[in-house]
């Protein structure tokens, strides 16, 4: 009697069993299917919500854990928050005193856009003008003063602007009048807009402040506010939809629309035009979004980032600096401590001894190079030989043609520092944007660039950025003014 034959393991003889074997090769396809629907329905979950905003500029630098990547880095990499991600609610049009009245036309009511009926909005006092205040009142401040009449001429002619950067940049604020909303706001996803989706390249932004705030800047840039110039009307309708968006908060006014990014912008264009006409009808709001930006800062590592709190990145804190600089500028009060936090914040993501800047950790990457070396030359640091080098290795290969994010804050900081760089770079930069310039059909007078950082700001946010590039010789935001740079705090 031969011994039995040793009993397979267990785990063979289940596999072996026919049952067994039926079962599993169901459970496979079962599994296969689930995978396959999966993929069919999940990105169609996904597509339902508006996408992050992402302008200009990077790899998802989805933290955690992201120290600055290897790449770019995005302008409004934005995150919205949480309980806004349902689409932003149009806001229902409500009737408003007209800024700008004439004696040859009748002051008519003007519809613009209210506030969200679950925010209490500001008190009405701060967005209607009393009918005593005349246009006449605010005298510009002495920090825009080279944006409007010969000035600005002169000022281009000294700096390296030529007549066909200025040809450029009024078709294209031409085409950025053209693309404004009924309500006031611009959008970056140009399918709904007013000239029925003839433009290409469409951005998927989704924050109407964030576009609001970009497409009213080159106004600004060259002389033109809500009192004066030829797009007065343009700009005076975009300010009154940025002040219907700010939403009252015990943290300050509110204009994030989900991202700290959108804050820093539409505060940059309230506080400029503040700053050029002084007119009192923006000083509360601008106030108002100033201690929001102040409030949200990163207590710790004095940065912001999408949401008040979060650790920073360098891109959104370039912004909130930015407009708390024009403010300051202005007039309004902010406070020296929030300003110490940006110099540590630069501190932490500096490498090279500060001649480079990282996203949100040291690293040698040139965006947020330039990014980090605008910020040091605006918060006011002493040591500008560092920042020299720091520009003038990025300077030296030459503006890439496709950057413009970049090439927007490299431009501003070579002129700012006066870097012995800055008239070849400049020459090169300057007529690159002329010749990239739309020059027929629909779209005459707009740009887009093959910049993946910055696609997701589309056509709008590039035209906006392009304008601003060619306004640097005489926009001298007060941020990126020479005497602002060495102004104290
Ligand atoms: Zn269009």
């Amino acid at each position: 009697m031969s011994a039995p034959a040793p009993r397979a393991p267990w785990i063979e003889r289940i596999a072996a069993s026919q049952t067994v074997r039926s079962g599993y090769a169901s459970l496979v396809w079962h599994v296969v299917a689930l995978i396959v629907l999966a993929l069919l329905v999940v990105p169609r979950e996904i597509e339902r919500k508006p996408r992050p905003i992402r302008i200009l500029f990077a790899p998802p630098a989805d933290e955690p854990g992201h120290d600055g990547g290897d790449a770019a880095v995005d302008l409004f990499d934005v995150a919205l928050e949480p309980g806004l991600e349902a689409p932003i609610p149009e806001p229902a049009a409500v009737t408003v005193e007209p800024l700008i009245s004439t004696p040859d036309e009748p002051a008519a009511p003007e519809l613009v856009a209210a506030h969200d009926p679950a925010v209490p909005p500001l008190p009405a006092a701060t967005l209607t003008r009393p009918a005593s205040l005349s246009m006449t009142k605010a005298p510009a401040g002495a920090a825009f003063a080279s944006r409007h009449g010969s000035a600005r001429g002169d000022a281009s002619r000294e700096r390296g602007g030529s007549a066909a950067s200025e040809a450029a940049v009024e078709a294209g604020l031409a085409w950025l009048a053209a693309h404004q909303g009924e309500d006031g706001s611009w959008r970056c996803d140009l399918t709904n807009c007013r000239c029925g989706g003839a433009c290409r390249d469409a951005g998927t932004v989704g924050s109407t402040t964030a576009a609001t705030g970009l497409a009213l800047l080159p106004f600004l840039g060259a002389g033109h506010t809500h009192l004066e110039g030829d797009h007065r009307e343009v700009v005076n309708r975009g300010l009154y939809y940025l002040l219907s968006r700010l939403r009252s908060t015990p943290r300050g006014g509110d204009l994030t629309e989900g991202s700290m990014y959108c804050q820093g912008v539409a505060t940059l264009a309230l506080a400029e035009a503040l700053g050029m006409t002084r007119d009192d009808m923006l000083e509360r709001p601008v106030a108002a979004a100033v201690r929001f930006i102040v409030s949200a800062q990163d207590a710790y590592g004095g940065g912001w980032r999408y949401l008040p709190g979060q650790a920073g990145d360098t891109t959104s804190t370039a912004w909130q600096l930015a407009a708390l600089k024009s403010a300051a500028l202005a007039g309004v009060e902010v406070p020296s401590p929030t300003i110490d936090g940006v110099r540590r914040f630069l501190d932490r993501v500096q490498a090279r001894a500060g001649e480079s800047y990282g996203y949100q950790g040291p690293l040698d990457e040139p965006s947020t190079s330039a990014i980090g070396l605008f910020c040091r030359l605006h918060t006011g640091w002493d040591q500008m030989d560092t920042v020299r080098r720091g520009l003038a290795t990025l300077a030296q290969p030459g503006p890439d043609p496709q950057a413009i994010y970049m090439n927007f804050y490299l431009a501003q900081a070579l002129l700012q520092s006066d870097h012995p760089a800055w008239p070849r770079w400049n020459r090169r930069n300057r007529d690159q944007l002329v010749a990239a310039q739309a020059r027929a059909g629909h779209e005459q007078g707009s740009w887009f660039f093959a910049d993946p950082e910055t696609a997701s700001g589309g056509r709008l946010a590039h035209t906006a950025l392009a304008v601003l590039s060619l306004e640097v010789y005489y926009r001298l935001l007060p941020v990126y003014r020479p005497d602002a740079v060495e102004r104290e705090w």
